[in-house]
């Protein structure tokens, strides 16, 4: 067997190393007769000894650490950005709710509500630790879904996996692939829960995936359009046992208010009124 002293490794290490760290133009030898910076003009090489041979290693100048953190960074920033990219792609939510923020969130009507969303989205390792959901409620167009997307959007933006999709999308267009990838994913959103088709396969489907998420103990965002009455004693008997696993594990919070896109027809009636000279009320 080839034998190779201390000395020979450290000098085959430093010639590697060295490749890395050559001089550069601006480059000086001190009183030392040792590489210098001509930048930051600390030391390139280095004296040390290795069984009693002195041997010329590199070291790092202020500069090449620097550009070292650099790239680090760097590569880091490339990594989760494109996690990003790929989560954003696998949470099927629709591009129209990717913009969404809680800093562009209209509180004038539910600032309540939304406040607990956002400290929900805040709090969420917590939230999915302790397998806690929410229940988004209220009439149509008071800004559930839109509530939801904040969460959904705050959540991606930090690299947590996010789907966000209705019930009504799953069971019809869901393959059993895409249906089990939702009882692993860290937060599921489902948005508008009761407007599913009522028939025996559709709602086996629904009870398949509110009850997958229970058992893996992963948390869900329902939003609906249905009082907490019609939740806690539905008229059809069959909905009950869905609905006991949503009020188990959902804390209710209420959207009210007069219905968001009314009031945005409302106001496009109003400045047409201005545009077409109307005069009534004025
Ligand atoms: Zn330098």
């Amino acid at each position: 067997m080839e034998r190779i002293s201390g000395a020979e490794f450290v000098k085959s290490l430093a010639a590697v190393h060295t490749e890395n760290n050559p001089q550069l133009e601006g480059d000086y030898f001190d009183e030392d007769g040792l590489l210098r910076c001509g930048t930051c003009r600390q030391p390139k090489r280095s004296r040390i000894e290795v069984s009693g041979e002195e041997i010329i290693v590199p070291v790092w100048c202020e500069c090449r650490k620097k550009a070292a953190d650099a790239e680090k960074k760097q590569t880091a920033a490339a990594l989760a950005a494109s996690r990003q990219w790929e989560l954003r792609k696998l949470s099927l939510m629709d591009s129209a709710l990717s913009e969404v923020r809680f800093s562009s969130a209209d509180e004038r009507e539910n600032s309540a509500s939304i406040g607990m969303c956002r400290r929900y989205s805040d709090l969420f390792p917590q939230m999915m630790r302790e397998n806690r959901g929410l229940l988004l409620f209220g009439s149509v167009g008071t800004g559930k879904t839109f509530t939801a997307a904040c969460i959904a959007n705050a959540l991606l933006e930090q690299g947590v996996p996010v789907v966000m999709t209705s019930l009504v999308k799953l069971i019809d267009g869901g393959s059993d692939e895409l249906c089990s990838r939702m009882s692993a994913i860290d937060l599921l959103i489902l948005d508008d829960l009761g407007a599913e088709r009522s028939t025996d396969y559709a709602l086996e489907k629904v009870y398949n995936v509110v009850d997958s998420r229970y058992r893996a103990g992963l948390p869900v965002i329902y939003t609906t359009n249905l009082t907490l009455e019609e939740l806690k004693h539905p008229a059809d008997i069959r909905l009950a046992r869905i609905y006991d696993r949503v009020l188990e594990r959902c804390f209710p919070v209420e959207f009210r208010g007069v219905s968001h896109r009314k009031t945005a027809a409302r106001q496009g009636f109003e400045e047409m009124k201005a545009l077409l000279g109307g005069d009534e009320g004025g």
